[in-house]
């Protein structure tokens, strides 16, 4: 088999979630360079992003909509299934927030919107082109979990148990599926540079004492997730489903 049959993803169609900045935008951007056109699902969408990614020669459309609304969620996944053309071949709920503060101060309504978009809105929408990706066969689900899916903060309670929920959803997702050729696997991205970390990238101190746990010495950037998400889109990953892989300079192995 080629690389170009392994790892190409010409004629397949990605959702991602939050692909209009951070994170969601360097897997676009690795995915789109693989040959799959996109579906963005943001809250707010970006022209920035539609107009760099369509460069790459694939086709992107956008979709707006609040994954913190639980009511609404079945009718987003409505709404993208409608905008993949019922061939969603690949989603990655990358869509996510943190609450960055200390244990005692985290209120009810940071667990609630942490769990409502971190973790409900990924159940929702991969149960939905779960479903449709089982039907046809094959499908790939890329959850964005994070170091805290594992390792425990004080200052990120209800992020970290929205993120240990979710490698666990990656992981019966996988069991479930596994059978009708789709495969589930996340993604726990480090210390990475983007708005979600501005607060603790910008400050000095802060950011030392961050990357001393980093092994590789430097932030991580949205384009490193890159080659892991199109190793998990492409045929070169059918034989790996349940799996938890860190891009994350180090950290957990320490
Ligand atoms: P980011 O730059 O803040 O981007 C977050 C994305 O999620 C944005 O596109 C945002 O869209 C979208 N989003 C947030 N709330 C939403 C909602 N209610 N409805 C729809 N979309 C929503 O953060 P990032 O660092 O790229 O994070 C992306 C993912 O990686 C998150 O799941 C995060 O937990 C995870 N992660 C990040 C790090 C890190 O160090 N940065 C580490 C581990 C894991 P809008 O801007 O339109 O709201």
């Amino acid at each position: 088999m080629s690389l170009d049959t392994l790892f190409g993803l010409q004629g397949k169609l990605a959702v991602v979630t939050g692909g209009a900045r951070g994170l969601g935008l360097g897997i676009a951007r690795g995915l789109a360079r693989a040959g799959a056109d996109l579906v963005l699902l943001d809250r707010t969408a970006s022209k920035e992003a539609e107009s760099e990614l369509s460069s790459l020669g694939v086709r992107v459309r956008s979709l707006q909509a609040d994954l913190a609304d639980a009511a609404g969620l079945a009718e987003t996944a409505r709404r993208v299934l409608e905008a993949s053309e019922g061939r969603a071949d690949i989603l990655v709920n990358n869509a996510g927030l943190q609450r960055r503060v200390n244990w005692d101060q985290h209120t009810q309504a940071d667990w609630d919107i942490q769990l409502d978009v971190n973790l409900r809105a990924a159940f929702v929408l991969s149960q939905q082109l779960g479903a449709a990706m089982a039907q046809r066969g094959a499908g790939k689900i890329i959850n964005i979990a994070s170091i805290r899916s594992i390792a425990a903060s004080p200052a990120a309670l209800g992020y970290g148990v929205s993120k240990a929920g979710l490698a666990q959803l990656t992981r019966s997702l996988a069991v479930a599926l596994a059978p009708a050729g789709v495969q589930v696997n996340a993604i726990a991205p480090g210390y990475m540079q983007t708005a979600l970390t501005a607060a603790l990238s910008g400050d000095a101190t802060a950011s030392a004492s961050a990357l001393s746990r980093v092994p590789a010495g430097r932030w991580g950037r949205p384009d490193d997730l890159q080659g892991l998400a199109v190793f998990l889109s492409s045929a070169a990953s059918d034989y790996v489903t349940g799996a938890l892989i860190p891009c994350d300079g180090g950290f957990l192995a320490c």
